[in-house]
Parts: C-alpha cells; structure tokens; sequence
C-alpha cells in the first residue's frame, strides 16, 4: 500500500483493538484485519479495471454504513484513486446525475444495493463505468503483514457532493492531504483517543459523516459502531445498554443485545438531538434513568453539533437531561471540512457561538458592504454599531476545487494581499465578540486555538440575511429568538420579497401544542407581542403562517429560496 498517513496510523494501533462494531447484529472487526482487507480490495479494484494504473480516476460506490464502508473508502485511497460515496437513498436519476458529473470509471456496490447499482447502470450514462460487486467481510480474519511502500499518494482523495441546500450539489475535490489536514485538526481540538467509542448515526457521503466520525477516529485507533438509518428509540437503547442491570432488561429487545460499550463520543446535526429529547420523554422509568446516565458528562465524554445553527433550547434541555452535558458546536462545510469550534472546556461552548477558527484553519470577516477586512478590535463601527462579515478561510483544510466547474471555484476563491495563497468565500455571514469567561483553557492543546473573540454565525449570505428597509436581518438572529418562546417548536425565518421594503422579515412556525394555552389558539398576533422587547421591529416578522411541517434534507437543512416560493409567493 501508498504510505498514506492514514495507513501509517492504523498500522501503529493495537491490533486486536476493535476499529468497526455494527450495531444489531454486534458485528465486530479489528485494526488488526483491516489492512489486509484494504489491499485484497485494491487488487480487485485493479482486476475490474484491467490495469494498475487508475491514478485520480473516480469510483463511486453504494455501501451500507459498515466495515465494507471503511474498506472500500480507504481501499479507493490506497488506489491512488478519488473516492466518491454515494447515498442508498438517493433516488436513480441523482446516482445517475452523480455518475455522469464524477465521470466515474467504475461502480462498487454492496450485495445489500447490487440490485440498486444495476438499476442506475441501465439508465442512459454518458460513459458506461465497469461494475464490481463487492466482497461481504466477515470479521475475524487472521492479521496479515502489510507492507506500506514508499511511493505517495498519487491523486487519491474523494469527492463529496454538497448537501444542495441552496443549488444543485456541488462536487468538493477533496485530496487526501485535505483530508489528513482535516482529521489532524480535529484530533488536536476534540483529542480523540484510542479509548473513544463513538456511536455513528449519520450518512457516510456527507463530510460529517464521513470525516469528523470516521476518518478521523482512525487515526486516534478509537472504535466505531454504526447504527443506521437513524432511529430515536434504537439509539436510547444503545446508549442504555451499559447502564441497565440484567433485571431491568426482562425484554430482550428492549436494550442492544450484543453491544453494551460505553458511548464515549457522539456528533449529529441539530435536528437528531431535537427527536432524541422528544422520545426522551415517552421512555419507562429504567431506561430514562439508564440514559441520563449514559449521556452524563461522566460517560459520554464528547457531545457535538453542526451542519446547522443548533437552537438554545435544544442544547438547554439536552444540558438538563444529562446532568450538564453541554453540547459542543462546530461550523463546517463540504468545501472545507470544519472551520470553526467551540473548545472542550465547557465554558467556551457559548450559547449561540461556534467558536474559534479550528487549529490549523486562518479565517477573517470581510465587511458585506465594504467589502474592508474586519480587523481585530475592529468589531465596531464609528457608531458603534456591530461589523457584519463573510466568513473567508484558508489553509490545508480548504478544499482544492469543484469538480468540473472552474467558473464556480474561481468565483469561490479570493486571492491573499500577502500573496500566502487564496481565501475561499463560505457565503456564510457573521460577527465577532468578545465573551468575558471564555478562551483561558490552559490545556496546551487547547490554548493554542481559543482565543480571542467568538464567531457567531448569522447565517448564508444568500438565503439568511434579508435586506429590509436599509437595516440587514440575520434570521438565525431572529428564530433563536422566536425558539425561545416555549409556544414554538419549530420555526424558518425567512426573506420575502416586498414592493415597499424590498425583502420583509416573514416566519414559517410548527406551533408546540404542550405549551399553548388553554383552549390551544395562538395567533400570529399573539407571537409578535411575544416578541416585542425580545427583537427591535425592524426583525419581527411581518408575516408569520403557522404549519405542521417544515422540509428539510437529509442533513436537517431547509431550502429557504424554495421555502418562501412555496408559502410566501
Ligand atoms: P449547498 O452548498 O449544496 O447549497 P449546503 O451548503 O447545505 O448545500 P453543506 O456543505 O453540507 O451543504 O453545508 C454547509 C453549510 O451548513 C454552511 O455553509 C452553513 O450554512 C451551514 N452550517 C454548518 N454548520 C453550521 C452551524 N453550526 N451553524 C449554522 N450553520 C451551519
Ligand atoms: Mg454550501
């Protein structure tokens, strides 16, 4: 195999420690085995093709969360080959959209989406990729000596698609020095260890996912147990298991039957911890007490956010429920992996902040209007009024480019004075500020990187800063706000347009039925008194329409451009 660095590390871990567990059936596979498996995939990799030399071509592949995954992921890499995860629950025309941007030379499925794979190989393709079905791992088998050759990386990397929030998904070219930039990042920020066990629920073709909960842990030699599709209930009992006594557990099913590690680490988006403290509530009595302790900071070491702004409320009740585990929030993109973060001394995980550029991440404001850097000690106007700035960032985490769209990654890119490469535009928009007790960790690995003022993030430049009237609306601003308000559940906050104002501040709510008063009415009306002295008026939305249902994408994000058309237009 290449001398990646991420061979480098599996090889130094603790063979018979366990990398993979799979939920369910309390599969279980060691560091021990996976190079082995890595290679034999490789060399089938090279048989499908009918050469060795597949340097930088694309593979794409249908894989369950599992140790297959991990293989098959890393199998592509050693390939010197880019690595393009697909999503089962992609319908065909976007596997096949996927297939014909990649311009992928092959498809690898699993046996569990051979029928899947085949389908979207009869559709009409630009090129016909070859197809390789692959190989089931069992766990168990003998550790083999892998040698990791000199030569380098080649071009292996993967390509990830943007979560198409906003647009069609972009492809993000990823190079394994990205990659390994990303995952080192991390590893000094949330310091991973070989102790860690982390119960991984996400998709694996988004960075989150894939990344932050996976890549990453390998390097640390920690453990990794996929329970997947998501499911509240499946998820509580997991966390459960360690803590039930035999007695408690009469139902078999009523606990994971093979796997009872403790659950040291857990990141998901906002909206998993949102349906976890809901199902909270309807558990008995044992299982409440078994997860409270489960999730107390005693136990599970590291709880985490992102992918989207995570409500206070959220985070308080969560806090709550756990005896003090206060959630961590991180900012990230598929462009460039995670950016900012809160640090792991609770006092600098600030209710609505996400931090600190990450180690190794340099990023700066830049004034919407002005187009002027907001420098340090800077925040502030003449007026005293609150500088408002794109999120820009450079370094080795930032990705190389869309594929495929050097319009798109030239429009992206800004090139630095001090001629120390380029700084890519996020479209994310926020503000700087100081916070009194954070940021004097004197943990080394911690002090290095949380420091100074805290990002607060106002949202996308694009969907979440509505221009009324000459005065700018962060609508995170405005639904934190309105979260607070026990009558609301859920709530988008959105630009609509307006002949007089040229945007107005409009709101999409899903009511909470617990918390209305008697009788259960509660008029939009009612919810702009709520919010009279909480927002100035300017931010109180002018049009409020009550739903049961608000859309979101795989990853908890709501489309707002569409949004509004829907409702509003
Ligand atoms: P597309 O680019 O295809 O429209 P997307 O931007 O949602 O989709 P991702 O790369 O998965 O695709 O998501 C990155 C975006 O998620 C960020 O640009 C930001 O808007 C949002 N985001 C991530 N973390 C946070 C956070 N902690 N708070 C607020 N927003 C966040
Ligand atoms: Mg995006």
């Amino acid at each position: 195999l290449p001398k990646l660095p991420v061979f480098e590390a599996i090889a130094r871990h603790d063979p018979d420690s366990t990398v993979v567990v799979h939920s369910g059936s309390g599969r279980r596979f060691r560091y021990g085995e996976l190079l082995g498996d890595v290679c034999k995939t490789r060399n089938r990799l090279y048989e499908t093709a009918g050469r060795e030399d597949i340097d930088g071509e694309r593979i794409a592949f249908l894989v369950e969360n599992s140790y297959d995954y991990v293989v098959t992921l890393l199998a592509i890499l050693a390939a010197k080959s880019i690595a393009v995860p697909l999503s089962p629950a992609f319908p065909a025309p976007e596997l096949q959209y996927i297939l014909n941007h990649s311009e992928a030379l092959m498809l690898l499925s699993s046996a569990k989406f051979a029928n899947k794979a085949q389908e979207v190989l009869r559709t009409e393709l630009d090129e016909q990729p070859a197809y390789l079905q692959l190989a089931k791992f069992q766990g168990g088998s003998k550790h083999e000596n892998v040698t990791l050759e000199k030569s380098g990386p080649g071009s292996a990397g993967m390509m990830l698609y943007t979560s198409g929030t906003t647009n069609r998904p972009k492809g993000v070219l990823l190079p394994q020095s990205v990659m390994t930039a990303q995952a080192r990042s991390l590893l000094q920020a949330w310091e991973y260890i070989a102790s860690d066990y982390l119960l991984h629920v996400l998709p694996l073709h988004h960075i989150h996912g894939t990344i932050n909960a996976l890549f990453t842990p390998l390097f640390s030699g920690s453990t990794i147990e996929f329970l997947f599709p998501f499911n509240a209930d499946a998820v509580w009992k997991r966390f459960a298991a360690p803590f039930l006594t035999p007695d408690q557990t009469p139902d078999p099913d009523s606990v994971s039957p093979f796997t009872r590690e403790k659950i040291t680490f857990f990141t998901v988006v906002p909206t998993v911890y949102s349906r976890l403290l809901a199902t909270h509530k309807l558990l008995d009595h044992d299982m409440q007490s078994a997860t409270r302790k489960a999730i107390s900071p005693a136990n599970l070491r590291l709880a985490i956010s992102g992918s989207a702004a995570l409500p206070t409320p959220i985070k308080q009740a969560w806090s709550e429920l756990s005896g003090g585990n206060v959630l961590l929030e991180r900012f990230g993109m598929t462009e460039v992996g995670m950016a900012l973060s809160c640090g792991l001394d609770v006092a600098d995980r600030v209710d609505g902040s996400v931090g600190w550029p990450l180690p190794g991440v340099e990023a700066r404001l830049v004034e919407l209007d002005t187009h002027q850097i907001i420098e340090k000690g800077h925040e502030r106007d003449a007026d005293g009024r609150e500088r408002v700035g794109e999120i820009q960032l450079r370094g080795p985490t930032i990705f190389a480019e869309y594929w495929r769209n050097p319009e798109a990654t030239a429009k992206e890119f800004v090139d630095a004075k001090d001629g120390r490469g380029k700084w890519f535009k996020t479209g994310d928009v926020a503000v700087r500020r100081p916070v009194p007790n954070a940021g004097k960790s004197s943990t080394p690995s911690q002090k290095d990187w949380t420091r100074g003022d805290l990002y607060f993030i106002l949202g996308r430049r694009s969907a979440d800063i509505i221009k009324s009237g000459g005065e700018k609306v962060s609508a995170l601003e405005v639904e934190r706000e309105m979260l607070a308000l026990p009558q609301v559940a859920e709530v988008a906050v959105l630009a609509v347009p307006s002949g007089k104002w040229g945007q107005k501040v409009g709101a999409v709510v899903i009511l909470d039925r617990e918390h209305l008063p008697e009788g259960g009415r509660w008029t939009p009306l009612d919810m702009r008194r709520a919010l009279k002295g909480r927002l100035a008026n300017y931010k109180i939305p002018q049009v409020l329409k009550l739903v049961d249902h608000i859309p979101r994408n795989a990853m908890g994000k709501i489309n707002k451009k569409q949004l509004v058309k829907d409702i509003f237009q």
